[in-house]
C-alpha cells in the first residue's frame, strides 16, 4: 500500500494517482475478512523466519508494507492496524522525509490539474485546455513519458516544469511525508517497523551500480542513524520488472539488509528462501473497491497467473 486516507474526489474526477491510495474503511474490511479467512498477520522478521522454516500446513500468513512513508500512514493506517493487531512496515525514502527529492508523478499530476497550455516531456507533447477529458489525455500520454526519462533528467524536467506551473516541491513533501519526528515517534511504535526506500526514489535498474549501491548502502544507514535502531529491510522503488532485477537483489543483499521487496505479483512460498532480496508483493488499493478481492490476490492465484504457472520470478 502507500498512502492510507479518507477519499477526497477531485470535482472534475481527475485522480490519476487515485490508485495509490486506501481508505481507512478499505483497510479494516480487508483485515477483517482476511482473518476470518483464516490468515495470521506476521511482521516481515516472523513471515522471514517462517519461509526459512519450510513448514507445511500452516495456517497462511499476510504481512503489511507501505511504501514512501506518507503522513496519512500514522493518522490513518496505525489505528486500523492497532485495532487488528496487525504489525506492519513502512519503508521511507530519505530524500522525502528531507524534502530534497521530488514526488514528481504527484507533481505532474497538480500540472495537468492547474495548467492550461503545453507541456512536453521526453518528445511527447500534449495541450491542456482546462477540460478534464484533455486532462486524461495528457496524463496518458506524459506519465509514461516523464516515467520513462532517465533518472537524472526525469527530476531536471520536473523541476522545471515545477518552477514554470508555481509548484512547491519541497512544500509537497512536507505536506504529504513524515518528518524525523513523526517517524521516529512511529517506529517506536510497537506493531510498527521501518525499512529503507532508497535514498532518492530513483528504479535501481537504471542506476550505475556504483550509484544503486549508494542508494541502498546510504538509505538504510541515514535511516539508522535518525531512528537509533536498526534498519533489516528494503523495497525497491517503483519495483517491477525493469526498475529493480537481479543486480540490485545482489546490492542489497551484500548491503546486509535481511530482506528486499519488489512490486512484481504474486505470493510468497517456501521456495523464495533462496530469494529473500526479491520478494514479490500483491499491490492493494480501495480500486479493489471490494475487499474480497484481497483474498483472491493473496491466494497467489492471480501472482501465479501473471508468472505463468511459477511460483516464483526472480530472474
Ligand atoms: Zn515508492
Amino acid at each position: 500500500m502507500h498512502s492510507v486516507r479518507p477519499e477526497e474526489k477531485a470535482t472534475d474526477g481527475f485522480a490519476p494517482n487515485g490508485g495509490l491510495t486506501s481508505t481507512p474503511a478499505f483497510l479494516d474490511a480487508a483485515l477483517t475478512m482476511l482473518r476470518q479467512a483464516g490468515y495470521e498477520f506476521l511482521s516481515l522478521d516472523e513471515a522471514l523466519q517462517r519461509i526459512r522454516s519450510g513448514r507445511a500446513g500452516e495456517r497462511p500468513f499476510a504481512v503489511f508494507t507501505l511504501d514512501d512513508g506518507y503522513r496519512d500512514n500514522q493518522v490513518h493506517a496505525l489505528p486500523v492496524f492497532a485495532k487488528h493487531d496487525c504489525p506492519f512496515l513502512v519503508y521511507a525514502a530519505p530524500g522525502f522525509v528531507d524534502a530534497s527529492t521530488e514526488m514528481w508523478w504527484l507533481a505532474l499530476e497538480r500540472m495537468i490539474a492547474e495548467g492550461a497550455g503545453v507541456l512536453e516531456a521526453g518528445g511527447v507533447r500534449a495541450e491542456l485546455d482546462g477540460s478534464a477529458t484533455a486532462k486524461w489525455a495528457a496524463w496518458g500520454k506524459l506519465a509514461p513519458a516523464v516515467q520513462g526519462l532517465p533518472e537524472h533528467e526525469q527530476r531536471q524536467w520536473t523541476r522545471e516544469q515545477s518552477r514554470r506551473f508555481c509548484i512547491d516541491l519541497p512544500q509537497m513533501c512536507r505536506d504529504l511525508i513524515m518528518s524525523w519526528d513523526e517517524l521516529r515517534a512511529l517506529a517506536s511504535h510497537p506493531l510498527a517497523t521501518i525499512g529503507a526506500h532508497t535514498l532518492n526514489h530513483f528504479a535501481l535498474s537504471r542506476l550505475s551500480e556504483n550509484e544503486a549501491r549508494a542508494e541502498i548502502v546510504e538509505s538504510g544507514r541515514r535511516l539508522e542513524q535518525e531512528l537509533q535502531q536498526p534498519v533489516r529491510h528494503f523495497a525497491y522503488p517503483y519495483g517491477n520488472v525493469g526498475h529493480a532485477g537481479a543486480r540490485d537483489f545482489r546490492l542489497c543483499a551484500e548491503a546486509g539488509y535481511a530482506s528486499a521487496v519488489t512490486t512484481r505479483m504474486g505470493a510468497v512460498y517456501p521456495e523464495h528462501a533462496g530469494h529473500v532480496h526479491g520478494l514479490p508483493r500483491v499491490m492493494v488499493s480501495s480500486k479493489y473497491a471490494e475487499p474480497r478481492w484481497l483474498k483472491v490476490l493473496a491466494s497467489g492465484l492471480p501472482g501465479r497467473m501473471s508468472n505463468l504457472g511459477r511460483r516464483l520470478n526472480v530472474a
